[in-house]
Formats: structure tokens, C-alpha cells, sequence
């Protein structure tokens, strides 16, 4: 080992971090800990809404005091009720996230916490790589479009400071109200990919059965 590695070992500083606090950073930047599906706020507000609303039985007054189809009302309160049942994610370290995520197998891999640890980061993904969903350069990019590049800043800032000092930083900002939610792209970024890649399969069955 020579003493760059040493000193950047010593720099992401894992053993002045529980296990616990481990599994509220996820490798590619995402900080877990402000994510609402670990954090389960808006199944906490879900509920109660669900409650108030269902109890008011506003499927039979809403149409009149709103002017909205009560089959619109009626999967409305379907969602507040199956979103407040949702269990909450044990966040990308412990479980949680994407299971078959190539970005957490090649961390895995090189026996590192985060991409920030990588001399590689952010890995670029080739010209003509579509095959987002296996490859991790390519799930990098995906990821950062939808987090508007708050992930890669996420990175470089552990670079900086360590990963105790990031999570107590990060951790004063989600007590203050901050949540992923603040951060992430309005564009549908997800759709285009499946829907490319819909398309993609649809042609190359086409092709086969032409041959
Ligand atoms: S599953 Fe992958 S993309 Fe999702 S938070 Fe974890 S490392 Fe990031
Ligand atoms: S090669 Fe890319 S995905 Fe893998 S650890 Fe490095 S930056 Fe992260």
C-alpha cells in the first residue's frame, strides 16, 4: 500500500462510524438518511390524511364540493391508504435499494463504502453503452441525472471531509427539514430508459423473427 492509499485509508475513517450510520449513505452518493422512504414522513402524513378524508367519507361529498370524478376520489384515498401501509427501507447498505444495483456490486468488489473511496469516480460510461441497468458507469449517470449531480457533490464532499463528518453535516440538514425529495429532476428520467429499452427489445425480436 503505497502512502496516498494510506493516508486516504485513514481519510474515510470507517471505524469512527457505526453500523448503523453506515446504512444511511449508499454508494453512489445518495445520502439514504434523507431519503423519504427511509425516513417514512409522507406515510406518516398519508395515513392520517387517508384517515381524515376516508372518515369523512369524502368519495360521497367530494364530487360537490369539488367538482371531481368520484372514481378519481375513490383511487386518490386508494393510494394515501396502500402508500401509509408501505414498510420503510432499511436504506442501500442494509438491504434496502436496488438488489442487482451494479454501482453497490462493484463497490462490493473493490472493498469500499462508497464510489468516493474509487480513484475512478464518477466512472464514465461509453459512447455507445445503453445497457444502463448492468453496467456501472452507465447506472452511475442515470442516477446522477435524476439527483441533479447532488450525489457526485456528495462524493467529493466525503472526499474531503471524511465520512463523520459527513453524516453528522448531513444529518443537521434532514433536522432541519431537507429531504432527497428537494434535489431530484422533474424529467422522467426512469420512463426513458424503460421505454428505450422496450423499444430496443421489441426491434431485436422483430429481427429474429425475420431472420
Ligand atoms: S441501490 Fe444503487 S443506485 Fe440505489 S442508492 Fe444504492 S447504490 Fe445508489
Ligand atoms: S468504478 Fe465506478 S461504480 Fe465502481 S467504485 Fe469506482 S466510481 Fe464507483
Amino acid at each position: 500500500m503505497n502512502m496516498e492509499k494510506e493516508y486516504n485509508m485513514a481519510k474515510y475513517d470507517r471505524n469512527n462510524i457505526t453500523t448503523e450510520e453506515t446504512h444511511l449513505i449508499a454508494p453512489c452518493g445518495i445520502y439514504c438518511g434523507a431519503c423519504d422512504m427511509k425516513l417514512g414522513r409522507s406515510r406518516g402524513i398519508a395515513k392520517e390524511m387517508y384517515r381524515i378524508l376516508n372518515g369523512f367519507n369524502f368519495t360521497d361529498v367530494g364530487p360537490f364540493f369539488m367538482g371531481i370524478e368520484r372514481e378519481r376520489i375513490s383511487d386518490f384515498l386508494n393510494i394515501l391508504e396502500q402508500w401509509s401501509k408501505r414498510e420503510n427501507c432499511a436504506g442501500c447498505l442494509a438491504g434496502g435499494g436496488n438488489p442487482a444495483c451494479p454501482i453497490k456490486t462493484c463497490v462490493n468488489i473493490q472493498g469500499f463504502t462508497t464510489c468516493a473511496e474509487c480513484e475512478c469516480v464518477p466512472c464514465k460510461r461509453g459512447e455507445n453503452n445503453e445497457n444502463w441497468f448492468q453496467d456501472a458507469s452507465a447506472f452511475l449517470e442515470l442516477i446522477t441525472k435524476r439527483y441533479r449531480g447532488w450525489n457526485i457533490k456528495n462524493l467529493e464532499r466525503i472526499r474531503e471531509i471524511g465520512y463523520r463528518q459527513f453524516i453528522d453535516d448531513m444529518q443537521e440538514q434532514v433536522k432541519a427539514g431537507f429531504t432527497t425529495s428537494d434535489v431530484i429532476a422533474d424529467d422522467m428520467i426512469f420512463t426513458e430508459v424503460f421505454n428505450k429499452m422496450l423499444k430496443q427489445g421489441e426491434k431485436d425480436e422483430r429481427e429474429k423473427t425475420n431472420k
